[in-house]
């Protein structure tokens, strides 16, 4: 038999505690053998954390997981799926704002990729409000305001760690 893969892909600039969740969740599904968190990379697109940055942060929560990698790519995602024989790709869904979007994109994946098929998981309430934009906004305009605590609350430990690198360390 084949190995059933899922491949989660995002761009994980930076990596939030609703990724996380998701991760967790989808591993925990006994469907799959493999989930390959999948690094999109757009060279048009200017990104808060680089390529390495995002790699070490995902590398520092997928331990715990045997059965999760870690992944690049710079073509379509559907593409990417198709090529390693992926079952599924997973997306998550915070907001009824997000469901057209999301849905266009499912339907355009089918079109490219017509064995793989589109898993949405609905966000955990408690990380349904999180997005790597606001997680950001909070990080920079908040500052030396924000504690470490509070940001552990969204995002985990090495992503609060880059951050205070960044923007100055939390709570110092
Ligand atoms: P993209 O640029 O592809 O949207 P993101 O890194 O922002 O990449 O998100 C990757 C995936 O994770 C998307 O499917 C997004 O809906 C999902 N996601 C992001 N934040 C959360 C969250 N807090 N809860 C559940 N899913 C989330």
């Amino acid at each position: 038999m084949p190995k059933k893969i899922a491949v989660y892909p995002g761009s994980f600039d930076p990596l939030t505690n609703g990724h996380v969740d998701l991760i967790d969740r989808v591993s925990a599904l006994t469907v799959f053998d493999e989930l390959t968190v999948l690094i999109g990379i757009n060279p048009t697109k200017q990104t808060r954390f680089t390529l390495a940055e995002r790699i070490e942060m995902l590398e520092s929560v997928i331990q715990p997981y045997p059965h999760v990698t870690i992944d690049q790519y710079s073509g379509l995602t559907a593409q990417y799926a198709q090529e390693r024989g992926a079952a599924a790709i997973i997306r998550g869904l915070r907001a009824f704002s997000d469901f057209e979007n999301e849905f266009q994109m499912s339907l355009m994946n089918r079109q490219i990729a017509p064995l793989v098929d589109t898993l949405f998981m609905m966000a955990n309430t408690k990380y349904a409000h999180l997005s790597s934009t606001l997680v950001m906004q909070v990080a920079q305009m908040g500052g030396m305001q924000v504690s470490n605590e509070k940001l552990l609350e969204m995002v985990p430990p090495i992503v609060v760690e880059m951050l205070g690198k960044k923007y100055g360390v939390p709570g110092d």
